[in-house]
């Protein structure tokens, strides 16, 4: 069976203070899924998250991480630095570093090198912008990022990778993908898979969809077979609405 996951990508909201708070109001809730759930707060907050979270089963995660190991790289962070603070899990990829911080595929897969060289499990994150939709290209779209960023690897690396379908379009914008187009894409993302890797390597990797998931779609988006879960951004910032998301499978 593959993991259900529901993850929290906090983004570039919420200091040391509201970070604790967020996290006390976490706790208090309860969780009746069986998903697994994580948080990512900014790198400043990582360590306090981590030491107030070490006795619950909300896995404290990185929201983005350099591909060298240490150096001359003013202002980043390594993977082994992450690790070294309890994170075992990073999120790459996500539309908003390659779009305001031009990651491209091919930087993509030198980080994924350096997170599993790290035994840090990657979140994965690609989707096409409206653009491509409109014009029907969203499948090569998506399909090359997920070549370029993840085919260089062995089938045996994706034990520690979990994919993130976020179409660009639906991201922060209220807009959200059908379930049904949610189904289609995640359903041609383990084809996709299954033709490089064969069917267990894709019958077992975790594909969750981001984009606008909220307490009121999260279970029907969750329902369809190839969806996984979700990477959860406006909605993780509330803990009773998070804690709705996380238990509408
Ligand atoms: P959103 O963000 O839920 O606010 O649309 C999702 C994401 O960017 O991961």
């Amino acid at each position: 069976m593959r993991k259900q996951i529901v993850a929290g990508n906090w983004k570039m909201n919420n200091d040391l203070a509201q970070t604790e708070t967020l996290i006390t109001d976490l706790k208090n809730q309860t969780k009746t899924s069986n998903a697994e759930v994580m948080i990512a707060p900014t790198f400043t907050n990582l360590w306090q998250a981590y030491q107030t979270l070490k006795d619950h089963d909300i896995e404290v995660i990185a929201q983005n991480m350099h591909f060298a190991e240490n150096g001359a790289y003013t202002g980043e962070i390594s993977a082994s630095m992450l690790k070294s603070i309890g994170v075992n899990t990073v999120i790459l990829g996500h539309s908003e570093r390659r779009e305001y911080f031009n990651e491209t595929d091919e930087l993509l897969a030198k980080k994924v090198d350096a997170a599993l060289a790290n035994d840090i499990r990657v979140i994965f994150c690609f989707g096409e912008e409206l653009a491509d939709r409109k014009s029907k290209n969203h499948e090569n779209v998506v399909g090359s990022q997920i070549k370029n960023g993840l085919f260089h690897l062995k089938a045996d690396a994706f034990k520690n990778i979990v994919l993130a379908y976020e179409p660009v379009w639906a991201i922060g914008t209220g807009e959200t993908a059908s379930p049904e187009q949610a189904q289609d894409m995640h359903a041609f993302i383990r084809k996709t898979l299954a033709d490089q890797y064969g069917k267990d390597v894709a019958d077992s990797v975790s594909i969750l969809y981001g984009g606008s998931v909220k307490p009121a779609n999260a279970n029907e988006i969750f329902s369809k077979p190839d969806v996984d879960g979700g990477l959860i951004g406006g909605a993780a910032l509330q803990a009773d609405d998070f804690y709705a998301i996380v238990n509408a499978f």
